[in-house]
């Protein structure tokens, strides 16, 4: 392939857990905010930062961090003192 057939190569798309899959099933999927701006978020600060959703399943481990730009599922709710909704691009 020539560098040129590189170039045009579609971006790839975004490859989502299962946890989050199973959130979007349950409540549905929103693409106009992120888990991020969403009350049900929470931040363990250790040495690093590790986030977690107070809807889904939780433990100590890597398997339920949580993402803040994943796209919100539908029980997402707006943080206290937060943005009413977060829009993509603004
Ligand atoms: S929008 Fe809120 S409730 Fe839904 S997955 Fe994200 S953090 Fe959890």
């Amino acid at each position: 392939m020539n560098q040129r057939g590189l170039l045009e190569l579609p971006a790839p798309r975004p490859v989502y857990p299962a946890r989050l899959k199973a959130m979007w099933a349950l409540h549905g999927r929103r693409d106009d905010c992120h888990c991020a701006t969403c009350a049900h978020l929470f931040r363990l600060a250790y040495s690093r930062n590790y986030y977690k959703c107070r809807k889904s399943a939780m433990s100590h481990g890597a398997a339920t961090d949580w993402r803040v730009g994943w796209p919100a599922c539908g029980a997402w709710e707006p943080k206290a003192g937060g943005p009413a909704m977060e829009t993509k691009g603004g």
